[in-house]
């Protein structure tokens, strides 16, 4: 099966339950992860906020952390 190689502890996880990490997991990690803004990000070696999302929002807000 293809999945992106960072999938291992890629910290966005953290911001779901079990349930929607599968979920999350199916659409984007194991499917179409050469979509994933965190992804490229790593690959071209820039930062990569925790809480960034795979199409490149953010579920909390900088001033709600
Ligand atoms: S969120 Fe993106 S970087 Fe993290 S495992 Fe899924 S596809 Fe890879």
């Amino acid at each position: 099966m293809k999945k992106c190689e960072y999938i291992e502890g890629c910290p966005i996880a953290k911001y779901f339950g079990d349930m929607g990490w599968r979920i999350f997991v199916r659409r984007y990690c194991k499917g179409d992860y050469e979509q994933c803004q965190r992804r490229e990000l790593r690959q071209n070696g820039e930062p990569v906020p925790d809480h960034l999302f795979p199409w490149g929002s953010s579920p909390v807000s900088e001033d709600a952390r």
